[in-house]
């Protein structure tokens, strides 16, 4: 009796000082069921036993840096994870003056890293919805791809999360995205195919519902 409840002491001395919960990556929230965030140090250390493993000498002068440069490099490229889409399109315009038209941002650049292998995928993402009556800042749109792509994703749910944040958060009548991108996963090593593009479609409400309706917001979407 006494032994297991030693036992649980230990495992709760050792997990408390970095129970720091992380955001979760669906719902942006901090979440009870998402993993203990481990410290810094500790992210550096498994970066050391990585280096070691590729047969390197984590010791020497040109990689003693190189755990923290790369921890850096990940808080720019992992960003998104401290992002909250839904506070991104909060601030909305309803100043239209009658204009009932697509808004159609084009050629956003995407930098995302795939789940799979953690290496970049790159390419543009085009982004149009139809307002019901609000519009946000164009800036903005890009920022929401970004909140999304900074993370570790596969281009079909990427594209997926932008539409449907903008066809949630907006009340838009509809959404419609188009994401092409190059994967290094597949450039580089696999079946090496350089300049093989991977284009996503997601058309929600409206444009969704009717044929004529979405073929005429895709062929402003294309990818050339
Ligand atoms: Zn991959």
């Amino acid at each position: 009796m006494a032994r297991s409840f030693d036992r649980l002491a230990l495992a709760t001395d050792v997990t408390s000082p970095r129970s720091r919960p992380v955001l979760h990556a669906e719902c942006g929230a901090s979440c009870a069921d998402a993993p203990l965030r481990p410290a810094r140090h500790e992210a550096e250390a498994a970066l050391r036993t990585l280096l070691a493993w590729l047969g390197e000498d984590p010791r020497r002068e040109g990689l003693r840096e190189t755990p923290d440069r790369v921890l850096r490099a990940y808080g720019e490229y992992f960003a998104g994870y401290t992002q909250d889409p839904a506070l991104i399109l909060q601030k909305s315009f309803d100043e239209l003056d009658g204009y009932q038209g697509p808004v159609v941002v084009r050629d956003i650049e995407v930098h995302s890293h795939c789940e799979h292998h953690m290496v970049p995928f790159t390419g543009v993402a085009h982004v149009a919805y139809l307002p019901r009556g609000r519009v946000v800042g164009l800036s903005k749109i890009a920022r929401l791809v970004d909140a999304f792509a900074k993370r570790l994703q596969i281009q079909e749910r990427l594209t997926a999360q932008i539409a449907q944040s903008l066809f949630t958060e907006l009340d838009a009548r509809a959404v419609a995205v188009v994401i092409a991108c190059e994967h290094q996963c597949m450039a580089t090593r696999g079946v090496r195919k350089h300049g093989a593009n991977t284009i996503t479609t997601q058309v929600l409400g409206l444009w969704d519902e009717h044929a004529s309706a979405r073929a005429e917001i895709l062929q402003q979407l294309r990818v050339d």
